[in-house]
């Protein structure tokens, strides 16, 4: 159904899941739509690693009270959910500073309430799309977030007072109930307990993004791929791009461009309080299937979560900071496959796991940044941290919607320019 009266010639760049979910929206609305991509497909960067925990429940900020203890305890241990960067720079400690003055109290229970609304618009689009095109993207339902001992279990109280004001459905679990509900935990060593979310979800998000786009290509939406966006510049009433020494001009353009928007967006005059954290997968096939997990894990200690993708577990997590290069640090490593022997030892081959890492741009308050820059016609759909894939379908509809003229449908205070004043 075209919604709005206006049809616009609208460039996405990005093919990431933020870029694609954002084409399918505008295409929706009756807009000519081209996704211009620097690599040779969709989902080759952030989306492509990916470990698939999908739900609003996941969409909590890093920056919780008591983060800056954990990260300088981190740094004297062997496994950590965090690794500091030897070439830490003056600026990276500037983010830092703003990022940790996030963690107090009332700031974090606003950045909770704004992802988790987000994320609850995204569940209910995804749901929509799911059953309207009747895609397969390996979902799965229920998602356990184990503790080891009780202080650990004691130390999610105040996060299950918060998940309750959002309206995130929850349960506490002893150890004896949480390995009922999980029997692969059999071998595990020590189960203190769990929080179980029914509702929370995990789904191959490569795989989404890449059946998007066939429906994308079969709504007329056009794909330049191979193709790099080297400069954005307003002209007259459109937007002109630099394309490999080519022009071209569009009515309204949309930056899905991940970690490299800082780079893109500087000449405009936009200097966003941006900062791409490294993050860490390790994946591996599937050994003995009744021992590995059905539901997705999140292991409380380390931040590191766990997913059935197909016939492979997959797990991600510590965050590195300063890091700009692609290295894969050893640290990061042992945490992964520590929390891989702690949970599920018979599960998978973890020692023929691969590994890959990517950068997750993020704000200092961890909130993404949508809709208009402030700059003619140029609009940004970035800075979805560590958890892009549950907020990407919300967050593309609020971009389409703006774009179109029209009312959002959620509540958008927040998550704007705006609030760089
Ligand atoms: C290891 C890891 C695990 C994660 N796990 C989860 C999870 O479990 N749940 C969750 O919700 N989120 C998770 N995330 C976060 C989520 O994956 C990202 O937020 C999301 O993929 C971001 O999508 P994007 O489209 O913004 O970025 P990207 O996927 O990085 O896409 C950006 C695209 O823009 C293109 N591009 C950039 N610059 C240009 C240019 N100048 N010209 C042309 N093209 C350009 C790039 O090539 C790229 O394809 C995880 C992230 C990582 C790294």
């Amino acid at each position: 159904m075209i919604h709005q009266q206006t049809q616009k010639q609208i460039a996405v760049i990005g093919g990431g899941v933020m870029g694609i979910c954002g084409a399918y929206f505008l295409a929706q609305a009756g807009h000519q739509v081209a996704v211009i991509e620097q690599r040779s497909n969709v989902a080759e960067e952030s989306t492509l690693g990916n470990s698939g925990i999908l739900s609003a429940g996941s969409a909590l900020p890093w920056s919780a009270p008591g983060m800056r203890k954990a990260i300088l305890s981190g740094m004297f241990n062997q496994e950590s959910p965090n690794v500091l960067n030897a070439r830490f720079s003056p600026a990276l400690w500037c983010w830092m500073r703003r990022w940790m003055a996030e963690s107090e109290v009332q700031r974090f229970r606003l950045h909770t309430h704004q992802m988790q609304r987000l994320a609850s618009y995204s569940q209910d689009l995804l749901q929509q799309i799911e059953q309207h095109f009747q895609i397969d993207f390996e979902q799965s339902r229920g998602l356990l977030r184990l503790c080891r001992n009780d202080e650990e279990l004691a130390a999610l109280d105040p996060a299950r007072e918060l998940l309750s004001e959002c309206g995130v459905s929850h349960r506490l679990l002893d150890s004896s109930a949480a390995r009922a509900l999980e029997p692969a935990l059999a071998n595990a060593g020590n189960v203190a307990g769990a929080l179980y979310f029914p509702d929370i979800g995990a789904g191959n998000c490569t795989l989404f993004t890449k059946q998007l786009k066939a429906i994308l290509q079969g709504l007329g939406v056009h794909f330049h791929f191979n193709s790099n966006v080297s400069a954005i510049a307003p002209h007259g009433s459109r937007v002109a791009l630099q394309i490999d020494g080519q022009q071209l001009s569009a009515d309204a353009v949309v930056c899905a461009t991940g970690s490299a928007s800082a780079k893109l967006l500087k000449p405009l005059g936009l200097r966003l309080p941006l900062h791409a954290i490294k993050t860490y997968t390790a994946t591996a096939s599937v050994k003995n299937y009744e021992d590995a997990p059905k539901l997705a894990v999140l292991d409380s200690s380390y931040k590191v979560s766990m997913a059935r993708i197909g016939s492979r577990l997959r797990l991600a997590g510590v965050a590195e900071f300063g890091a700009k290069n692609m290295d894969i640090d050893d640290k990061a490593l042992r945490t992964l496959l520590k929390v891989a022997h702690d949970w599920f030892p018979d599960a998978a081959n973890f020692n023929s796991a691969s590994f890959w890492c990517g950068h997750t741009p993020m704000l200092a308050d961890e909130v993404p940044l949508i809709g208009h820059t402030g700059v003619n016609n140029v609009f940004v759909n970035i800075a979805h941290g560590g958890s892009g894939w549950s907020m990407a379908l919300g967050a593309s509809k609020l971009l389409a919607d703006q774009i179109s003229g029209l009312p959002s449908e959620v509540d958008l205070d927040g998550l704007t320019m705006a609030r760089y004043g």
